[in-house]
């Protein structure tokens, strides 16, 4: 009686299987692109928008101050015409926390 239990092992395996094949179609491959187009994202914004675009500048403001910033000649930080405070750029994209900042000397 060995043979029936393994044979309904393998039916109950490919049920499982096919559910699992099923799964993976909803859930996983919507996951995986979302992950490609994110990377695509992310290189595009590291690599075709730096230096940061003109638009994005203009809104820009020091959040302590609430004055206008300007890119560093680097175009590794924003400064604050106010208060002196260096707000780092990663990867593109500007970290506007005033922990994050740090004071330019003049
Ligand atoms: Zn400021």
């Amino acid at each position: 009686m060995v043979k029936p239990n393994r044979s309904l092992a393998t039916q109950r395996a490919l049920v499982l299987r096919g559910c699992l094949d099923r799964l993976v179609a909803r859930v996983a491959r919507p996951l995986i692109q979302c992950q490609i187009v994110q990377q695509q994202v992310i290189s595009f914004v590291t690599e075709t928008h730096v230096p940061i675009p003109k638009e994005l500048l203009d809104i820009l403001v020091c959040p302590v101050c609430k004055a206008p910033v300007k890119l560093l000649a680097d175009g590794s930080g924003l400064k604050c015409g106010a208060c002196r405070r260096v707000y780092p750029v990663r990867d593109g994209i500007p970290v506007m926390l005033p922990e994050e900042a740090t004071i330019a000397p003049e």
